[in-house]
């Protein structure tokens, strides 16, 4: 007999877990023809999600069932192959996989005791990662939500060790009456650097910001001369143009001076992962620190973020529970102690199986076929006339079509189109469409039906 206070009605795991598998498999093969953006009825059908919590249980299938058919159509299809909004991807299916498995295995990675297989598997992605990415061999890596949280914990290690190298102990006095960090940012540094480093106490509105050029590169000659405590942040891969800063010219340079430099590379980073795509990132191996997104680019599903920082021990002496952390190299590697979280989830896993499946060579392939893509874009986009205002030299695409009321038009008409999807920007003042291409699923001839979309609404707007 079942118990009276009873918990859901018992639903069969298996069976539930195969419609699990058979919606969401439907659900994916429905992605390239339907229209990119969410269906408007569906969305204005989420009202009735707002009703009071139901007292009695409901089966487990029904609930699944619901979810499909209310959420599915109230989705925008950023997991298929024509979504060119913002800098997101999609999921690569060893991704998507291993991320079900691993739901299965319900692990906290914080701890090796009591997660040994996810917790080796992680130490090892992060092993091919510092390989692949071309970072220094003993660079070590924690697998956090994001780019933001990757640039939190990479400065939240950099604030640490500048400090620590005038005597001061941050962990446990704190930043009142701490010697003052001098921040330096590029004019450009994405928005989220900024609220990183806001979170660490240095304020916004105090950091010293670099000019930069019209691709949006800081201008080495610009630096100011670097004396103190300094943490210097520079950016491979602008959210708008994709271009690189001039680690080469910068880091040297900044480092003798004493400062630790810090990349934000949330997706330029990868380029380091194709020999074609490397030399954009010349030199940037000789910074202190690196973060990057593997939910953008790598494809994995939300949320996925990658810091990584150069001196052994750190990113611990930041990160670490206990104030006694000291580095030795024969301790067993403590996952919580890189993380600013002690439990979650075990991101490493999606990493290591696209890493596992792809390969090399298939990583490469991925990063360049996107960079070609993005340029038959600026190219087919340039011959009928409309304005590249970026050097397209990642995955990165800014299109004027004329005016900015114009360009805005265009862009509103694209999304209503439903092609594909675009957004907007306003780039050094001037308005823009972006493209970012940066998934998996984008084929050649997804490429060339967005590309016709878009003339042909351009064509119309104009
Ligand atoms: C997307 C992005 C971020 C923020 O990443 P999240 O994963 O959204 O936290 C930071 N910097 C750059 C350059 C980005 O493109």
């Amino acid at each position: 007999m079942r118990p009276i206070a009873a918990g859901p009605p018992d639903t069969d795991t298996t069976t539930l877990l195969a419609d699990a598998a058979r919606r969401g498999a439907r659900y994916l093969g429905g992605l390239a023809t339907r229209p990119v953006p969410a269906d408007p009825a569906a969305v204005r059908a989420l009202a009735a999600f707002d009703e009071t919590l139901n007292d009695d249980p409901r089966d487990a299938a029904e609930v699944l069932a619901e979810l499909d058919q209310r959420v599915s159509p109230a989705t925008t299809a950023t997991a298929g192959p024509r979504f060119f909004g913002y800098v997101i991807g999609g999921t690569l299916p060893a991704a998507l996989a291993a991320n079900w498995l691993a739901g299965a295995w319900d692990q906290n990675a914080s701890l090796e005791s009591i997660a040994p297989g996810v917790a080796r598997l992680e130490a090892v992605a992060l092993a091919w990662l510092v390989d692949v990415l071309g970072l220094p061999v003993q660079a070590q890596g924690a697998f956090v939500t994001g780019a933001t949280m990757a640039n939190f914990t990479a400065l939240a290690a950099a604030r640490h060790a500048v400090l620590a190298r005038v005597g001061w102990d941050v962990a446990n006095d704190g930043l009142s009456g701490a010697p003052p960090v001098t921040v330096i940012v590029g004019e450009e540094a994405h928005p989220t650097l900024l609220k990183s480093l806001a979170l660490l106490g240095f304020g916004r509105r105090r950091v010293l910001r670099v000019p930069v050029d019209g691709q949006g590169r800081m201008r080495a000659e610009a630096l100011p001369r670097l004396t103190g405590p300094t943490i210097l942040c520079l950016q491979a891969g602008n959210i708008n143009t994709g271009a690189f800063d001039p680690f080469a010219a910068i880091c040297p340079v900044a480092r003798a001076a004493g400062a630790w430099v810090h990349v934000d590379g949330a997706f330029g980073l990868w380029a380091q992962a194709s020999p074609r795509l490397a030399p954009l990132c010349a030199g940037i191996e000789g910074a202190d620190s690196w973060a990057t997104d593997a939910h953008k680019w790598l494809n994995v599903p939300y949320d996925s973020g990658l810091a990584f920082v150069r001196e052994p021990g750190a990113l611990p002496a930041a990160m670490a529970i206990t104030a006694e952390y000291l580095p030795s190299p024969g301790v067993k590697r403590s996952p919580s102690d890189f993380t600013p979280e002690l439990s979650r989830r075990a991101r490493g896993v999606e990493v290591w199986a696209v890493l596992r499946s792809l390969g090399r060579s298939g990583l490469a392939g991925l990063f360049e076929r996107n960079c070609r893509q993005a340029r038959r874009f600026a190219d087919g986009l340039a011959a009928a006339g409309f304005e590249i205002l970026n050097d397209v030299v990642l995955n990165q695409v800014l299109v004027s079509f004329g005016e900015p009321a114009v360009t805005q038009r265009v862009i509103a008409a694209v999304q209503d189109d439903g092609t594909c999807w675009c957004g907007g920007t306003v780039w050094q003042g001037r308005t823009a469409m972006r493209i970012s291409v940066c998934s998996w699923a984008t084929t050649d001839e997804d490429v060339e039906r967005s590309l016709a979309a878009i003339l042909a609404v351009a064509g119309r707007a104009r």
